[in-house]
């Protein structure tokens, strides 16, 4: 329907094309979306893209959009885009027309205040209203030559003298600035495909399965060392403003010393080399004990708004407007480091990457003991599920909780829904669970369970989550969540919080990460 004009567009990009035009227009039939896309190309500008008539009206800004209304930014007129454009960002391959990477700066809605925006346009002068994140307020184009417009915003309440669209690098859709995401793209734009095929995910487990992180210098362990009761670390390169160093956030066990915040800072920029396998590209949910583990403690989950700049940020689309928009995805050893300032000890990465986020990557089962279930009898459980998996094929590994339980993890590719996911860890837990009917209940209320364990399956939805491998448990002496190899469940010594963070790194050194092989295993699910 819109094969005319878009043929500007596919004549520029060597376009292949097939015999389904794409029916997307249908599906944004109110037709007043607007997308600003900055845009790294030869040039680095900003795309401002206004939808009209079912394709995307665009221009490119070099100096891009701004609230201040003093300044008249040169816009070039440049080929209608597809309507599937709009929420593009990734990178286009180096090459291709307007190759380099592409954020989607700012969006929203916008309205003409001409009766006939296409009359305007082609009269010469279009005046309209933006409702976006940034832009707001009243903008108007004006035609300078035949491609060459002027973008201008009124003085109105929304101007703002001097604001700067560089001053606001992060991407609306991700928390992603340009760089960050030329240095991990999700998406790749391939121009010589139909619009509807275009955008290619990329598979950013493979970048996080091979990341590397590099653990603290010896020098900046010291320096935090040396720190008082607050000051600045400067750590990989960024700043940390560290405070109540000395605080005890959890209290001593077994006549060790206590564990201060400073000792919780230490061990995650230690730990971050090998947690971050489980938590980088993962929106993250925290329990944060700012009075430490005695208190009770909070789940939190938006980003607060003094976290500074280098941390991403990512927002979550299916959100419900009053609950969690902007979540932390910990991709760096400072970011680890900041969040035990923070006093987020408790760390819950989300089993869907942020990518792709209604398929998990992982299918959890989560051995959950009753009150009057023994350790022996969670081991019991463990090894059931072991022979399960052994029998169906499936490659997984169990993991102490640090509390009392044990976890079943078993990676998955990024297939299936939770609803699938969940089944089918339902459907393993009701068969393991019915050989040992008298250590399980299937009750939901923990009275009507009468003490007995609950193989839980419900934590496989999204935005359910289970503790971190690696992560610190709210008791004393900061036992740790730890990966296992399968034969270490009848070691007579373990127990589930047998290592703290005090322990844990001697353990990986001698043993290593038991979940590192899983980590590029994308495995199906069998029937069961
Ligand atoms: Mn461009």
């Amino acid at each position: 329907m819109n094969d005319e004009r878009l043929a500007k567009y596919r004549e520029m990009r060597d376009f292949t094309r097939t015999a389904e035009p794409s029916g997307d227009a249908e599906m944004h039939a109110t037709g007043d979306r607007f997308v600003v896309q900055r845009h790294r190309a030869r040039r680095r500008h900003y795309d401002l893209r206004l939808e009209l008539d079912g394709v995307l009206l665009s221009w490119a800004v070099p100096k891009g959009p701004t609230l201040d209304p003093a300044a008249r930014h040169m816009a070039l007129q440049v080929e209608d885009h597809p309507l599937e454009y709009a929420d593009f960002e990734g990178t286009i391959p180096a090459g291709e027309y307007g190759g380099g990477d592409v954020i989607v700066w700012d969006r929203g809605t916008w309205d003409a205040v001409e009766d006939d925006p296409a009359a305007a346009i082609e009269a010469g002068t279009l005046h309209f209203d933006l409702h976006g994140d940034k832009l707001v307020g009243r903008f108007v184009l004006v035609r300078r030559g035949e491609k060459q417009w002027l973008l201008l915003h009124k003085k109105d309440e929304h101007a703002e003298p001097g604001w700067d669209p560089e001053d606001h690098p992060r991407s609306v859709k991700s928390g992603r600035t340009n760089e960050e995401v030329a240095a991990a793209p999700e998406a790749m734009w391939r121009s010589d495909l139909p619009p509807s095929e275009a955008e290619i995910p990329l598979g950013a487990n493979k970048s996080c399965a091979t990341a590397h992180w590099d653990p603290p210098t010896g020098e900046e362990l010291a320096a935090l060392d040396e720190l008082g009761g607050k000051g600045r670390w400067r750590l990989a390169g960024r700043n940390l403003a560290l405070t109540n160093l000395d605080k005890v956030l959890f209290p001593a066990r077994d006549g060790e010393a206590p564990v201060t915040k400073r000792d919780l800072i230490r061990y995650h920029a230690l730990i971050a080399p090998v947690m971050l396998s489980y938590l980088a590209d993962r929106p993250l949910n925290s329990h944060r004990f700012p009075n430490g583990v005695d208190e009770p403690g909070f789940w939190h989950k938006e980003v607060p708004s003094h976290a500074p700049d280098w941390l991403r940020r990512w927002r979550y689309e299916d959100a419900d407007p009053d609950d969690t928009q902007w979540y932390l995805i910990p991709d760096s050893v400072p970011a680890l480091a900041w969040l035990a300032n923070y006093a987020a000890l408790e760390l819950h990465a989300w089993t869907s990457r942020a990518s792709d986020v209604r398929h998990p990557t992982w299918a959890l089962f989560d051995i959950d003991p009753g009150s009057r279930t023994t350790f022996e009898e969670v081991l019991v459980l463990a090894r059931l599920h072991r022979t399960a998996m052994e029998h169906l094929g499936v490659e997984a590994r169990p993991k102490v909780t640090g509390q009392r339980g044990i976890q079943i993890w078993v990676p998955v590719e990024p297939r299936y829904t939770y609803a699938e996911t969940r089944a089918w860890v339902e459907k393993v837990s009701k068969a393991v669970g019915g050989t040992v009917p008298e250590l399980v209940s299937w009750a939901w209320t923990k009275t009507d369970r009468r003490g007995l364990a609950r193989l839980d399956y419900t934590q496989n939805v999204i935005n359910k989550t289970l503790v971190a491998p690696y992560s610190a448990r709210p008791r004393p002496g900061a036992p740790v969540s730890v990966p296992l190899e399968w034969d270490e469940l009848d070691d007579p010594d373990l127990a589930p919080d047998r290592w703290t963070i005090r322990t844990v790194l001697d353990r990986i050194a001698t043993v290593g990460d038991p979940f590192a092989a899983l980590l590029d295993v994308e495995q199906q699910l069998p029937p069961v």
